[in-house]
């Protein structure tokens, strides 16, 4: 590798922008830069489900064309244009392959784009390709993809997180400055916390879900993923903003993001530690870095209390019924007649059940298989009050311990994750350990509020990421930017760069692992 590509590759997006925009650098030497890394080093991380080379340089090469012609169409560039970035393999891309991690979709080609695509074609963003996942974005660990799981950079024997491990690994591994992700119940900010990286859950319906393949509709959020919180800030505001084409996407402009990752500042803030989101059932060391990033935030001048949310001791329940019952639905459409694989059934009567019948036995892997089942019985007449309606009451508890708790605090926090990375397999056959991971990220999905989960260091047992969680009231994404940003140049001054600058070296001839702002 080049010392030219291997510092390109160590940039923040933000950093990128202005050399691409003062011209040190083209878009197509940025933009090569890390296709030459995806193929140094994604045969160690597998990252990607599809690379989209030559695309992303066309696109690249365009942005170099305008900028050399200069006047009006140079200025009119949106700032990212030139960045590159990869996308979850949820998110459906025309001129790409799109998945969503399962045998049932293997080869399908959309033939529209995501609305979040069409904003990074609009800036100009060349797409480096699709990332791999969870099946249908339903895990923990991304190891529940019909196409191997994805490797976690800092311990190539260990998960990196789901469902979006794909996206997190590719930043953490360098081999794109952003990501888009999806999350339902944490499948941004889990694997954001277990890899170093930020990942974001802007508040359901700020940025539009049109064009993601539904997990659950009334969970799930598409949000960027990357190596710091600016950007992550930059990016949500390329992608989001009100969209016609999905009836639940709101009005408001949330154009004060970047701003507010530029002008942290805490002093004054009631931040409320979540009393039932640390402490019992969290790793050691994931409890030791909480309670420093409490610290620094309180000498930064915020006021720490404590919040009580009582009825989140049910939301990992309820999560598992209101969310299966939406899969079983969404997933319906997946019938072998209109998408993809279509498999016959090998004897007798070939009647259009059956046809659905062996297509769906032999698409779907067993987890997406459970959730049907689980979401399908939930939903069955006799037991529809039993399951889904106290299910959906419960939300509504959950939402009020969150109304009661911002009340009392500007922000929350919790650590993002109960443990660090785990053992590639170590929790594949205990459906219910995986489901555990997410019980500090899923009720922002329930209550459709915004969450930010950053690094705040290692572990002491393990030496592997932790991650911290904030959490603002639904439309208050910017406050979440804000506090995020104070807390990483924190954390940043005590450990002398950023995070990933401790991470093992990947690749043939990288010879800085950090990364410089
Ligand atoms: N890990 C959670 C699940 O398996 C969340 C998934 C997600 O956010 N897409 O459902």
């Amino acid at each position: 590798m080049t010392e030219l590509n291997n510092s390109l590759i160590h940039q923040s997006a933000a950093a990128l922008s202005a050399k691409l925009i003062a011209r040190e650098v083209s878009a197509v030497e940025v933009t090569q830069a890390h296709l030459d890394r995806i193929a140094d080093v994604d045969g160690q991380v597998n990252a990607f489900l599809h690379v989209n080379a030559e695309e992303a340089l066309a696109v690249a090469s365009d942005v170099d064309a305008i900028r050399a012609a200069g006047g009006e169409a140079a200025a009119g560039l949106h700032d990212l244009a030139g960045v590159p970035i990869a996308v979850k393999d949820l998110i459906v891309t025309v001129g790409q392959p799109t998945t969503a991690g399962s045998k049932i979709l293997e080869g399908w080609h959309s033939p529209y784009d995501a609305t979040v695509i069409r904003k990074l074609r609009a800036a100009k963003m060349p797409i480096l390709g699709k990332t791999n996942l969870d099946e249908f974005a339903m895990g923990s660990s991304t190891e529940h993809s019909a196409y191997g799981p994805t490797r976690n950079p800092w311990d190539l024997d260990r998960i990196p997180g789901g469902s979006g491990g794909g996206s997190a690994a590719a930043v953490a591994a360098f081999e794109a400055p952003l990501a888009l992700g999806t999350d339902t119940g944490g499948s941004i900010r889990q694997p954001g916390a277990v890899t170093g990286t930020v990942g974001m859950k802007p508040t359901y319906g700020a940025v539009s879900r049109y064009g993601a393949i539904a997990m659950a509709s009334s969970l799930d959020q598409i949000g960027p993923v990357s190596r710091t919180v600016l950007d992550s800030a930059l990016l949500q505001e390329v992608v989001g903003g009100h969209d016609p084409y999905d009836s639940t996407s709101l009005s408001d402009p949330f154009d004060n993001l970047v701003t507010a990752a530029r002008t942290g500042n805490v002093a004054g803030m009631k931040i409320g530690i979540i009393k039932e989101l640390h402490g019992e059932g969290y790793q050691a060391g994931v409890e030791n870095r909480f309670n420093e990033s409490l610290e620094l935030l309180r000498e930064a001048g915020a006021e720490i209390v404590e919040v009580s949310c009582p009825n989140f001791q049910y939301a990992l329940g309820a999560y598992y019924l209101i969310m299966p019952s939406e899969v079983s639905s969404n997933l319906a459409k997946f019938d072998g007649v209109r998408y993809g694989l279509r498999v016959l059934p090998k004897d007798g009567p070939m009647t259009i059940e059956r046809v659905m019948g062996a297509t769906r036995a032999a698409g779907f892997g067993d987890e997406v298989k459970r959730r049907i089942i689980l979401g399908t019985y939930a939903l069955s007449a006799g037991y529809y009050d039993a399951y889904y309606g106290s299910a959906q009451k419960v939300r509504t508890l959950i939402q009020r311990d969150f109304d009661a708790a911002f009340a009392q605090a500007d922000v929350l926090i919790s650590p993002t994750s109960p443990t660090t990375a785990f053992k590639l397999g170590e929790k594949l056959d205990d459906p219910l350990a995986m489901y555990l991971n997410d019980v500090a990220t899923i009720p922002a999905n329930m209550a459709g509020i915004p969450g930010l989960s950053l690094p705040g260091g290692l572990a002491d047992e393990d030496g592997l990421p932790v991650g911290i969680q904030l959490l603002a009231p639904a439309r208050q994404d910017a406050r979440v930017y804000r506090v995020g940003s104070v807390l990483e140049s924190l954390l940043e001054e005590k450990w002398g760069g950023p995070l990933l600058a401790q991470a093992p070296v990947l690749g043939s001839s990288s010879t800085i692992a950090g990364g410089s702002k």
